[in-house]
């Protein structure tokens, strides 16, 4: 992670914890009203493109990839760099910012290049949402239930931003809609659990490389994920219905509210998928042979011992 990171603000993706000086300390619900509008014309044009931290969603990258006509390892490396999300060792990336203005590389003195693409991040702003949970339990197949959530909408209003002051009014939910927000709310939400239920189950709980790996991947490179699912034995392994893997074959964005499927499973047993009998039978056959390759090793070395012991006792004449 570069110091420069720690210095940017960062747009919003993540409700926040704290309350900075620039979120308004009013909530507000989809019917509240706001004043605000971002055009050309006013004075700060761009000026939020600039010394920000941009996580990138999964859906966000594969628009963008899109967009550019590039592979996400071409986009991953071009335009991105690694961070953490949201205070976790869950693995993520960033935009990465020029080296000589420190501003997004997308953006020109006319505005955004990518705009009708643009991340989540630069969609909400200047108005997020929080999203509280609470309560929950978990059923016997260890998915989670009785969650109740609470959403609300605040401002960020900061100094440089001048769409406060343009006359425009409207709605949170009809700002929300101009901004295409809904859509990414959706694509997002089963990412953004998965980063939240990592968060709240604390740094003690540990997750192994190999897991993190996994969900970088994952998150940030379909293309290798698609070859992970359809060149491994992954198929093999999993009960997936034949309607899922044409789906999955044929769609990115099927494939990627997939991966978020199989991340919750083999991060947080949740039971989004199932491995297939004959997988867990032959899994279990191979333990109980391990098991009892160790059994019969460890008889072999106890019976080891005792004849070295013997074999002493007898050379130095010891009696039992
Ligand atoms: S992607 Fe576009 S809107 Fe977002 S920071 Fe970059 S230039 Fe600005
Ligand atoms: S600072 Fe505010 S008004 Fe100015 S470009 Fe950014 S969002 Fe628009």
């Amino acid at each position: 992670m570069s110091n420069k990171e720690n210095k940017t603000k960062e747009k919003i993706l993540f409700g926040k914890e704290k309350n900075p000086s620039s979120i308004e300390p009013k909530k507000l619900t989809l019917d509240s009203r706001i004043k605000f509008r971002c055009h050309p014309g006013v004075r700060c044009f761009t000026a939020c493109c600039g010394g920000i931290k941009i996580i990138l969603t999964p859906y966000d990258i594969l628009q963008l990839t899109k967009r550019l006509d590039i592979p996400p390892y071409e986009f991953l490396h071009t335009y991105t760099e690694p961070t953490y999300l949201e205070k976790t060792d869950m693995p993520g990336v960033m935009i990465k910012l020029r080296e000589d203005d420190n501003k997004c590389p997308f953006v020109t003195p006319e505005g955004c290049t990518v705009y009708t693409d643009r991340p989540s991040a630069c969609r909400y702003y200047p108005v997020g949402m929080a999203d509280f949970h609470e309560g929950g339990s978990r059923d016997e197949d260890g998915n989670e239930n009785d969650i109740k959530e609470e959403k609300f909408f605040f401002t960020v209003r900061e100094d440089h931003c001048k769409g406060f002051e343009e006359d425009k009014e409207w709605t949170v939910r009809e700002w929300r809609i101009d901004q295409g927000v809904d859509v990414r709310d959706e694509m997002n939400k089963e990412w953004l659990r998965l980063v939240m239920r990592r968060k709240s189950y604390g740094l003690q709980a540990s997750l192994s490389e190999q897991a993190k790996r996994m969900f970088f991947m994952a998150s940030t490179d379909l293309a290798t994920f698609r070859k992970f699912v359809f060149e491994s034995t992954f198929l093999e392994t999993y009960e997936i219905d034949k309607e899922t893997i044409e789906k999955i074959r044929n769609d990115d964005v099927e494939l990627m509210l997939f991966s978020f499927k199989y991340l919750a499973a083999t991060l947080f047993g949740a039971q989004t998928m199932k491995v297939k009998d004959e997988k867990i039978k032959a899994k279990v056959a191979e333990m109980k042979l391990k098991q009892a390759d160790t059994v019969k090793q460890s008889i072999k070395e106890y019976e080891e011992l005792k004849e070295e012991t013997a074999r002493k006792k007898a050379e130095t004449g010891i009696k039992e």
